[in-house]
C-alpha cells in the first residue's frame, strides 16, 4: 500500500475519480453530434465574407489578397460592419488583436465593442461599434514585447494589422466571448516583431521561386504555390493536483528532479494502447471545441510514454495551420484546467522516458491543388516530383545549420540526440524506394533500373514511381513519408512558424538557383526533359551527403557525419551562433525573409529567453534541493540513526549502518552541489555578455545541475515514502492507475 498523499485525491475521493469521466462539452453537444453541424461556428471565414459583403467591396478584399495590396477604408468600414454583426450576434463583447510575439506564445489586446454616443439631450448612449480602422489597424503598447534591441524605446510602437488570409474567430471563454483577429505584429519601419511576418514573406517567396521553376519545367500556367502543413502535437496530461504540488512543474513546465519509476515506457503498452477515459474526456471536449473553431483535427491516439498523447490535424496553408496550431495549444490548456488535468508541452517533462515533439509534415502544392512531392501518374508528374524533391534536397542540405538554429530550445536541447528523437545533426532520409532512384540516376542508368518500380516509359529517361508509405525511419529528422516531408525534430512547444519560414526561405533559394542552372541546361539541349533529367543528376550528386537511410542514434553516424562535413551543433548554444554567421544566414536576406537587423534581434531575443529560462530552471531545482529534498533526507537520517541506536543484532546493525554512511554521502553530494550551483547562479550576472552567458550555462551550470539533480533522484530512493515531500513519476504518469 503506498501512502496517501495529499496530491492524490484521486485515490481518496470517490467522487472526483468519476466526475471526469462525464463528458460534458461547452457548448451542450454530445460526442455524437455531427461534426458537419458545428464545425466553424466560431470562425468568419471568406466564403462568408462572400456571402455577406457588397460585391464590390468583396472584390476590392480578393484584390488586397492576391496582390498583397492595403484594403481601402471602404472596404475596410463594410468588412468591419460584417464582422461586428456576425460576432454580437454570437455573443462577442469584445474583439482582440491576436498575434504572435517572438516569445512563441499567443498576445492579446482586448477592447469592448462598445462606443459611447452622446444624444441631443446630451444623455449617455452606448452603442456597440466596431470600425474598419479598428478591424485593420492597433497598436497596442509593444514596449514589453521583445524585440532583441530592434526598436530604440523612444519609439517603442508596435502596430498589429490584420491578416485576412487567416480566419476571424471567436474565444468561448469562461468569462465571455471575443472576437479575436489574427495579425501581424511590425514596428514604425516596418520591422517584424512577431513569427507570422516571417512566415508570410518566406510562402511568397517560395510562390514566386516555385512558379519560376515550375515554368521552366513546362508548367507554363502555372500561377502560385501553397506550403502546406500538418503539426503533429505531442503533449503529456497529469492530474492538476500532482502539477500543483510540484514547484518546479508550476515555475519551468517540466520535472527537474524525479526518479525513475518501476514501470516507465519498457513494457511498450502505453502506444496505441487503450487511452484512460480522464485523457478521453479531455479530448472529446478538446476537439469539440477546436471543431467549432475550424480546426479540422483528425487523429488523437496515446504516444510511447505513458501519459503522453498525440493530436493531428489534416493539414491546410501553412499560414492557417501555424494560427491553428498555437490555438490548439491554448484550448489544450484550457480544456485540461476544467478536466482537473494540466496540459505540459514542453519538449521534456520527464527524464527517462519520451519527450514530446511536434512533427511538421511539410510539402508544397501548385495552384489546381496538385501536391508537387506525390510522385503523380503521368510522366511528367514523375519528373516534377523527382525534381522538386532534388531542390528540397539541395535547400536542406545548405542551409542544414540555420534549420538547426530554427528548432534551437531549451526544453528541445533535451530531447535532440537522445535515444528517442531526431538527432542533433539535420540529415535527410527518403526511404529505399526513393534512394535507389536517385542513386541510379546519378549513376545515369534510370532508365535501364532493374528495379520493379522503375520502369522506362520510353519518354526520355524518367522513371516511373509510385507512391511508398511502407519505409519508415523514425530516427532520421527529415524525412520522406510518400508524398510529403516530415520535419520531425520540431520541438512540441515551438511555434511552428519559425522553422517553416526557414524552410520556405531554403526552398525558396534552391528554387531559384535551380531554375537559373535550369535554364543553361535547356539552352544547350534540345529536349526539355533531358535538361531536367540532368540538373536532378548534378542535385543528386552534390547534396548526396544530406542523404541518410541510417540509424541516426548509433556513434557511428555521429562519425560518419563529421566525415561528411555536415554540422553538428548539439546545444542551443552552440545552434544559435549561426544566426551570427553573415553567410549562412544570407539566404533569408536574399529570399526577403529577414532583413539583417531582423536576423540579429532574433539572435538575441533567442539567447535572451534561453538565459532566463534557464535562469530560472536551475533557482527552480536549487530550491528543490534546498527546501525539499535535503530537509526529508535529513528526516530521514534522523530516524535511521535512531533505529541503528536501538539495533541488537549485529548483521543488521552492520547493514543499518551502511545505509546511513550511504544517506550521508548523499546528503554530501547535495550539499555541495547546492552551494556551487548557488555560487555560480549569483555571480552569473557579472560574467560578460548575454552570449558569455549563455555558453557559461550551457557548459559549466547545466552539467553541474546535472549532477545535482542525479543527487536529488537517488535520495527519492532512499527516503520513506512518508516523508518524502513532492508527487513521485509513478503517482504522475499513470492517470488509468486503476488498470
Ligand atoms: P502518418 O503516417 O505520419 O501519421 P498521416 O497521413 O496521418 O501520416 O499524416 C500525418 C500528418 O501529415 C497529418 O497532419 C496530415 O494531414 C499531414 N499531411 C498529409 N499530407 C500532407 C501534405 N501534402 N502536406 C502537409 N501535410 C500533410
Ligand atoms: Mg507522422
Amino acid at each position: 500500500m503506498f501512502t496517501q498523499k495529499p496530491w492524490n485525491p484521486v485515490f481518496s475521493s470517490q467522487e472526483s475519480l468519476t466526475s471526469h469521466k462525464v463528458v460534458k462539452c461547452a457548448n451542450g453537444l454530445k460526442e455524437t453530434t455531427p461534426i458537419s453541424e458545428y464545425f466553424g461556428e466560431l470562425t468568419f471565414t471568406l466564403g462568408e465574407m462572400r456571402e455577406k459583403l457588397p460585391k464590390e467591396a468583396y472584390q476590392n478584399l480578393i484584390k488586397a489578397l492576391d496582390h498583397g495590396k492595403k484594403l481601402n477604408s471602404d472596404t475596410a468600414e463594410a468588412i468591419a460592419t460584417i464582422i461586428k454583426e456576425w460576432a454580437v450576434q454570437k455573443g462577442a463583447t469584445h474583439f482582440c488583436h491576436w498575434f504572435q510575439p517572438m516569445t512563441g506564445l499567443t498576445a492579446e489586446k482586448h477592447d469592448a465593442f462598445i462606443s459611447i454616443q452622446h444624444s441631443h439631450h446630451s444623455e449617455l448612449k452606448v452603442i456597440e461599434r466596431f470600425t474598419g480602422g479598428q478591424l485593420i489597424q492597433g497598436e497596442p503598447d509593444a514596449s514589453s514585447f521583445p524585440s532583441g534591441g530592434m526598436r530604440s524605446t523612444f519609439e517603442a510602437r508596435g502596430y498589429t494589422a490584420w491578416d485576412p488570409s487567416s480566419p476571424l474567430f471567436i474565444i468561448d471563454g469562461e468569462y465571455g466571448k471575443t472576437l479575436c483577429i489574427p495579425c501581424v505584429f511590425f514596428g514604425y519601419h516596418g520591422e517584424a516583431l512577431d513569427n507570422k511576418t516571417p512566415l508570410l514573406r518566406s510562402c511568397q517567396a517560395l510562390s514566386q521561386e516555385g512558379i519560376e521553376f515550375l515554368k521552366c519545367l513546362g508548367d507554363l500556367d502555372a500561377k502560385s504555390i501553397t506550403a502546406t502543413l500538418g503539426p503533429e502535437q505531442e503533449y503529456f496530461l497529469i492530474d492538476k493536483h500532482h502539477a500543483q504540488a510540484r514547484p518546479d512543474i508550476v515555475m519551468t513546465g517540466r520535472t527537474l528532479q524525479g526518479a525513475s519509476s518501476p514501470r516507465g515506457q519498457q513494457l511498450e503498452d502505453h502506444y496505441f494502447g487503450s487511452i484512460p477515459s480522464r485523457a478521453q474526456a479531455f479530448m472529446v471536449e478538446l476537439e469539440n471545441e477546436l471543431y467549432r473553431l475550424g480546426v479540422p483535427v483528425k487523429t488523437r491516439h496515446n504516444e510511447v510514454a505513458p501519459s503522453q498523447f498525440e493530436l493531428a490535424p489534416i493539414f491546410e496553408n501553412v499560414n492557417i495551420a501555424a494560427d491553428h496550431n498555437t490555438l490548439t495549444m491554448e484550448t489544450m490548456k484550457r480544456v485540461a484546467s476544467r478536466h482537473g488535468l494540466v496540459c505540459l508541452i514542453n519538449e521534456k517533462p520527464f527524464a527517462g522516458i519520451n519527450g514530446s515533439g511536434k512533427h511538421c509534415n511539410w510539402s508544397i502544392s501548385n495552384d489546381k491543388g496538385e501536391n508537387l512531392l506525390d510522385p503523380g501518374t503521368t510522366p511528367h508528374q514523375n519528373l516534377r516530383f523527382l525534381a522538386v524533391v532534388s531542390v528540397v534536397l539541395q535547400a536542406v542540405h545548405r542551409h542544414a545549420d540555420v534549420l538547426r538554429a530554427a528548432i534551437a530550445s531549451p526544453g528541445n536541447d533535451h530531447r535532440l540526440g537522445g535515444n528517442e528523437a531526431p538527432p542533433a545533426i539535420i540529415s535527410v532520409f527518403l526511404g529505399s524506394l526513393l534512394d535507389n532512384i536517385f542513386n541510379s540516376i546519378e549513376r545515369g542508368e534510370a532508365n535501364q533500373a532493374t528495379e520493379a518500380q522503375i520502369i522506362n516509359l520510353g519518354v526520355g529517361h524518367i522513371p516511373n514511381i509510385s507512391k511508398d508509405y511502407t519505409d519508415r525511419n523514425r530516427t532520421s529528422p527529415f524525412a520522406f513519408t510518400g508524398n510529403k516531408f516530415e520535419f520531425r525534430a520540431v520541438g512540441a512547444s515551438a511555434n511552428v512558424s519559425v522553422p517553416v519560414s526557414i524552410l520556405n526561405a531554403a526552398v525558396a533559394e534552391s528554387f531559384r538557383d535551380a531554375t537559373k542552372r535550369l535554364k543553361e541546361l535547356i539552352t544547350k539541349k534540345k529536349n526539355r526533359d533531358e535538361a531536367v533529367m540532368d540538373l536532378i543528376k548534378e542535385l543528386t550528386l552534390a547534396h548526396k551527403t544530406i542523404r541518410f537511410e541510417g540509424n541516426n542514434y548509433s556513434e557511428e553516424w555521429k562519425k560518419e557525419a563529421t566525415k561528411r562535413s555536415l554540422p553538428i551543433l548539439n546545444t542551443t548554444a552552440e545552434a544559435l551562433e549561426v544566426l551570427n554567421q553573415e553567410k549562412a544566414t544570407e539566404f533569408l536576406v536574399s529570399t526577403k525573409v529577414l532583413t539583417r537587423p531582423e536576423i540579429q534581434s532574433r539572435y538575441h531575443i533567442a539567447v535572451e529567453r534561453y538565459n532566463k529560462t534557464l535562469e530560472i530552471e536551475l533557482r527552480a531545482l536549487c530550491e528543490l534541493a534546498r527546501g525539499f529534498i535535503i530537509p526529508a533526507l535529513e528526516n530521514q537520517i534522523k530516524n535511521s540513526g535512531d533505529t541503528l541506536k536501538i539495533i541488537q543484532t549485529p548483521g543488521t546493525k552492520t547493514l543499518q549502518g551502511k545505509r546511513l554512511t550511504q544517506m550521508e554521502e548523499i546528503l554530501g553530494s547535495l550539499l555541495k552541489g547546492l552551494e556551487e550551483l548557488t555560487l555560480n547562479l549569483e555571480q552569473l550576472t557579472e560574467k560578460g555578455s548575454e552570449a558569455d552567458i549563455m555558453k557559461l550555462i550551457a557548459t559549466q551550470l547545466s552539467p553541474q545541475a546535472v549532477r545535482l539533480r542525479r543527487a536529488c533522484d537517488e535520495a527519492e530512493t532512499l527516503i520513506s515514502d512518508a516523508i518524502w515531500p513532492l508527487p513521485k513519476y509513478r503517482e504522475m504518469l499513470f492517470l488509468n492507475s486503476q488498470a
